[in-house]
This record gives structure tokens, C-alpha cells and sequence, in this order.
């Protein structure tokens, strides 16, 4: 097991979309390196209050916290519950993303692309605004991480009908460069994660079980990721051993 240097470790992580998949990963993984969580859920309740019944048998501390977080409001109310009941935030995993409509461009309507970008791109800039507003010393904070998790399809432009979920993670990677040159000097570090295909329930419209024994020969390494394998990349990140990693997004896709 990794050891993070920082046992100490009394941070306040929030990860977005938590309730399972990357995000419940990257919760346990960051209860383990000492932080106490916050695990925000959109529609999965149960399975929210699963992973922090899991973070606190295992000593952990971990609060669930809803909250749809492509909507401002609602981002207000779980930064607004993290102050009262953990304090201040010093981490940030904007995590939580949907694939969206798979469907040629031309298909796409103006519904289905606000859910799309509101989901996977409005929520990091919600998110890191209100994360900004108490980590920055502008604000009377100590600094802080924000992680964003943006994809390969940034890179690749996405498979078959997912040519708009692509262009939303490449926004996401957008935004990494420049939140990093506007917060920097703050104390802020921000960095992005490319994950590549990992096992998780965001394949199933696409094909799921089928798809990933396809695509495993494709990949360099010859398989598809483990939600766990990310959370492994965050959780560094956020630590002081990634101290000079900033403003750019790395690729955790086996060779994708
Ligand atoms: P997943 O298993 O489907 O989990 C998605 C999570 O996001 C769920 O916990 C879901 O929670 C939450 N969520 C969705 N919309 C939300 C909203 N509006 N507000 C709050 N939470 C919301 O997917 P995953 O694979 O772990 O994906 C996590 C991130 O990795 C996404 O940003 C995705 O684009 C990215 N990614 C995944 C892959 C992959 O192959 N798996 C590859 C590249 C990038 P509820 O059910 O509670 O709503």
C-alpha cells in the first residue's frame, strides 16, 4: 500500500459523484490517506451511505452529502453542509460525469447537450468556484488541490456517438490549464486526470461487459482500468508528493 507522507493528514476532501464507480474509489482511498470525506451523490442515496458505512468501518470518517452539481444551488448547499460539518475544504475531486446521449451530432438536442455539459463541465466550474471561495488566502483560506477527472476522449475525440462528450472533457482540460494560471499563486494546485476505459457503470449504455472485452487488445496494456486504479492517481495528486504538479492533466489509460 501506498504510503501518502502525510498521516497527520486532518484535510477536508469533497468528491463529486462518489456514490460508486471512480468517485466511491477515490472516496475510500482518501478516507484511508487521512481526510475526512465528503461524499456527494446525485440520485444514488443508499448506495452513498454504502461507501461511508464502508469508510467508517474501517475508521474512517466520511458524511454523504446530495446534491445535483450541474446546478449552482445545489453545489451552494454541499459546500454550505462540508463548512458545518467538516470546515474548510482543501480538497476537490470534481468527479461526477454522465455519458450523456449516444447519438450522431446531428440527433443531438439542446436538452440532451445542456445535461451533457452542465454535468460534466458546469459542475467543475461550480465546484472549483465555490472550493476557490474558501481555500484561497484572498478569501482567508490556506490553499488547497482541486483534481478534475476529464477523459481520453478529450485526446481521441471519443467512440462512435460520443463526439459531444469528448468536447465537453476537452473543456474540462481547458479549464485545468487556465484555473491553474488564474489560482496558482493563491496556493491552489490544480490537475486533471485522463482515465481510459475503466470498468465502471458508465459503460453499460454503451455495450458494458461486451464492449470492454472488445476494446482490451486495443489498449496497450492489454485490459480495461479499475475505478481503483484512478483513485490511486488522485490521491497522489492531492498529496504533497505531486507539490510541482500543476496546471495539466495526466493520462492514466493503460497506453490508451
Ligand atoms: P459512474 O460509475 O456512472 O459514476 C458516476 C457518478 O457520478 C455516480 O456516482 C453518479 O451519482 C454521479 N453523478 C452523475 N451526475 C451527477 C450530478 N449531476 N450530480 C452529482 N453526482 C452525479 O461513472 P464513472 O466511470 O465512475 O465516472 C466518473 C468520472 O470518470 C466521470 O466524470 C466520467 O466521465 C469519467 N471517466 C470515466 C471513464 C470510464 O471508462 N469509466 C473513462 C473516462 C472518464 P448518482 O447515481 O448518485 O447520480
Amino acid at each position: 500500500m501506498v504510503s501518502y507522507g502525510d498521516s497527520a493528514n486532518s484535510g477536508v476532501l469533497i468528491v463529486t459523484g462518489a456514490s460508486r464507480g471512480i468517485g466511491a474509489a477515490c472516496a475510500r482511498l482518501g478516507a484511508r490517506a487521512g481526510y475526512k470525506v465528503v461524499v456527494n451523490y446525485g440520485r444514488s442515496r443508499d448506495a452513498a451511505l454504502a461507501v461511508v458505512a464502508d469508510i467508517e468501518a474501517a475508521g474512517g470518517r466520511a458524511i454523504a452529502v446530495g446534491a445535483d452539481v450541474s446546478k449552482l444551488s445545489e453545489v451552494a448547499h454541499l459546500f454550505a453542509e462540508t463548512d458545518r460539518r467538516f470546515g474548510r475544504v482543501t480538497a476537490l475531486i470534481n468527479n461526477a460525469g454522465i455519458g450523456g446521449a449516444i447519438r450522431p451530432i446531428e440527433e443531438h438536442t439542446e436538452a440532451t447537450l445542456n445535461d451533457l455539459f452542465s454535468t460534466n463541465i458546469y459542475s467543475c466550474i461550480h465546484c472549483a468556484s465555490a472550493a476557490v471561495r474558501r481555500m484561497s488566502p484572498r478569501h482567508g483560506g490556506k490553499g488547497g488541490v482541486i483534481v478534475n477527472i476529464s477523459s481520453a476522449a478529450a485526446r481521441l475525440g471519443g467512440i462512435q456517438g460520443m463526439v459531444a462528450y469528448a468536447a465537453s472533457k476537452g473543456a474540462v482540460d481547458s479549464f485545468t490549464i487556465g484555473l491553474a494560471k488564474e489560482v496558482g499563486k493563491e496556493g491552489i494546485r490544480v490537475v486533471g486526470i485522463r482515465p481510459g476505459m475503466i470498468a465502471t457503470d458508465i459503460l453499460e449504455p454503451i455495450g458494458g461487459d461486451e464492449l470492454m472485452r472488445e476494446t482490451a487488445p486495443t489498449i496497450p496494456i492489454g485490459r480495461v482500468g479499475q475505478p481503483e486504479e484512478i483513485a490511486q492517481a488522485a490521491i497522489w495528486l492531492l498529496s504533497p508528493g505531486a507539490s510541482y504538479v500543476h496546471g495539466t492533466t495526466i493520462d492514466v489509460s493503460g497506453g490508451r
